[in-house]
């Protein structure tokens, strides 16, 4: 079984374990069959809004029961880049998930009022329903006087509660990189930071990466060499799968998690 052949599992999570608050079907009964056999899990999103305990609580509600330790944020996995990298201070778009990621990893946050003037290591752009343009110009202007450009992902967009796209962080950073000329150095899918952070915490040597849209998931465990799965119940379809360039196709193809017991 497909199941047998890697020791973690790195599990994206809207469209392959729940859509919106419904859960998938055969997907909690998936990642109870990997735990079963002794493999690691991990969790991961781009999303840097939610903390990781609203995770593991959303997770639960769709009857996947998860630790905390088990969800990797994109918040999280920013604010441990950071910290590998020593710095100390940050100007920060993006609501409570980053903010708190960022403080618990001894990054003193830059206050808005003053960041103009002041001088921040980095800059780091998430998801933030709240921006106003006078934050937006704090940024620029801090990344254009050389303070780090990183972004906790670029999703374009999000989908609201009626499917209609609502603007994500890679319309709020591109707005910084529009207005600086710099790119930003991105942590989320399809960009290495996350996917790395979600397999150091499952633990493990052999994983397999699980999602639903082949331009993050798929893309980022290829550029990795890491195998994949993409499971056909969120965004991505066969036709999808169709034109997309052979280097960029996943592993395995599945209708949905019950997949991983197939042969292959
Ligand atoms: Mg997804």
């Amino acid at each position: 079984m497909i199941v047998d052949r890697y020791d973690a599992f790195l599990f994206d999570l809207d469209g392959v374990l729940y859509r919106g608050s419904e859960p998938v079907p055969r997907a909690a009964e998936a990642v109870q069959g990997i735990r079963g056999r002794g493999k690691r899990v991990a969790f991961m999103t781009n999303n840097s809004a939610r903390a990781p305990d609203e995770v593991a609580a959303h997770l639960a509600s769709v009857g996947i029961p998860a630790a905390v330790e088990e969800v990797e944020t994109s918040a999280l996995a920013t604010a441990r880049l950071l910290a590998e990298r020593g710095v100390g201070s940050a100007f920060v778009i993006g609501e409570k998930g980053l903010t708190t990621a960022l403080r618990d990893a001894g990054i003193a946050i830059v206050d808005g009022a003053s960041a103009a003037r002041s001088v921040a290591d980095a800059v780091v752009v998430g998801l933030d329903r709240g921006l106003t343009y006078d934050r937006l110009r704090d940024a620029a202007v801090l990344v254009a006087a050389g303070s780090w450009f990183v972004a906790s992902n670029a999703d374009a967009s999000f989908p609201a509660e009626d499917g209609v796209a609502w603007p994500g962080a890679g319309a709020i950073v591109a707005a910084i990189e529009t207005t600086t000329g710099v790119r930003a150095d991105v942590v989320g899918k399809p960009h290495a930071p996350l996917l790395r952070a979600a397999l150091d915490r499952a633990g493990g040597g052999a994983p397999l990466v699980i999602g639903d849209r082949l331009d993050t998931d798929i893309k980022g465990a290829a550029a990795l060499g890491w195998d994949s799965m993409l499971v056909l119940t969120g965004i991505s379809t066969r036709e999808d799968l169709r034109q997309q360039p052979s280097s960029l196709r996943p592993t395995y193809v599945a209708d949905d998690l019950g997949g991983l017991f197939a042969d292959r």
